[in-house]
């Protein structure tokens, strides 16, 4: 295992990091270290990359670390490494959170949390219409997370299967690629990881789908304005980027680590600033 983000500042500092392969690009170190610092709490939060994620956690467990977060590849197999995990993260399937306890780890699922703040703060969820793109862990954390916050969910995919095993399994609507614009939605979130590092969209959005009325995420934050959310501005409406719902994600998981309200304004900064010094590096 390697820790790359930083070096343990004093053995004194409770221990926090996120683990995943790779994890030296993360932005949560940034997120979580700063929160941590504007508190003036004795914290470390380290990128830990492994290969081998039991032994991982045993050596974490060991060291004493407090909390993790999960990225990829890891938020599947580690619910089998858990002690308990909370009914959310078993019903999206994933976790990407653990804090420790005397028995083992306690795992939980914030990404559900973090898309419907990030969403919430522009408007409200309850009763709206709702287009997915996507059928990946990631879109079934935001449908999951529409659903609890009373959206009516219509699921679209490349891969149609995905989209109907997705929709069965959570109970909400899906529609084939051919036809979302048939969907008259208030809310459209972009989950698949097209646009990422500029990767094609496998479906086309027609410049008028877009209107002013709507709310446009895009979970997708390297580019930080995909081609997606800039066609969506385009047309008028109000857009979210992927940064925010890293941030309100990791907001909860600060919350769930030290029961005490994270610095909102601190992390934001702190995140955007790591992702252009991210984007002036690659
Ligand atoms: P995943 O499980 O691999 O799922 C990928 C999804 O994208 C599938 O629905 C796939 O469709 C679709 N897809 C892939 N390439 C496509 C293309 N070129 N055109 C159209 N659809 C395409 O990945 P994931 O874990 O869900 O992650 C998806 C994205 O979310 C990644 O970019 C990740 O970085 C981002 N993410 C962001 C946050 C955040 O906090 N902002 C959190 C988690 C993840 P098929 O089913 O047809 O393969």
């Amino acid at each position: 295992m390697r820790a790359t983000s930083a070096v343990v500042r004093s053995v004194q500092h409770d221990l926090f990091g996120v683990i995943g392969r790779p994890a030296g690009h993360s932005l949560s170190p940034a997120m979580m270290q700063a929160a941590f610092d504007i508190l003036g709490f004795k914290a470390c939060y380290l990128a830990l990359e492994t290969d081998d994620l039991a032994e991982a956690l045993a050596v974490l467990d060991t060291l004493g670390f407090q909390g993790l977060s999960v990225t990829a590849p890891f938020k599947q197999d580690v619910m089998k490494r858990c002690v308990q995990v909370d009914a959310a993260a078993q019903r999206i399937g994933a976790v990407n959170t653990l804090r420790r306890t005397p028995t083992g780890w306690e795992g939980r699922n914030t990404d559900w949390l973090g898309a419907v703040r990030a969403l919430e703060r522009f408007h409200p969820l309850r009763g709206v219409t709702a287009l997915v793109f996507g059928a990946g862990g990631a879109a079934r954390a935001v449908v999951y997370g529409l659903m609890q916050a009373g959206a009516h969910v219509v699921i679209t995919n490349r891969t149609e299967d995905r989209a109907q095993e997705l929709a069965a399994a959570l109970e909400c609507s899906w529609v084939p690629l051919e036809s979302f614009e048939r969907v008259r939605p208030q809310v459209v979130v972009q989950a698949t990881s097209a646009g990422m590092s500029g990767r094609p969209y496998e479906f086309h959005v027609p410049p008028d789908f877009f209107l002013p009325h709507m709310v446009v995420m895009d979970i997708v934050y390297a580019p930080l304005e995909t081609p997606f959310l800039r066609q969506a501005k385009a047309g008028g409406a109000r857009v979210v980027d992927g940064l925010e719902m890293l941030l309100y994600q990791g907001i909860e998981q600060f919350f769930w680590w030290l029961n005490r309200p994270a610095p909102e304004a601190a992390m934001r900064e702190a995140l955007r600033r790591a992702a252009r010094q991210h984007k002036g590096k690659a």
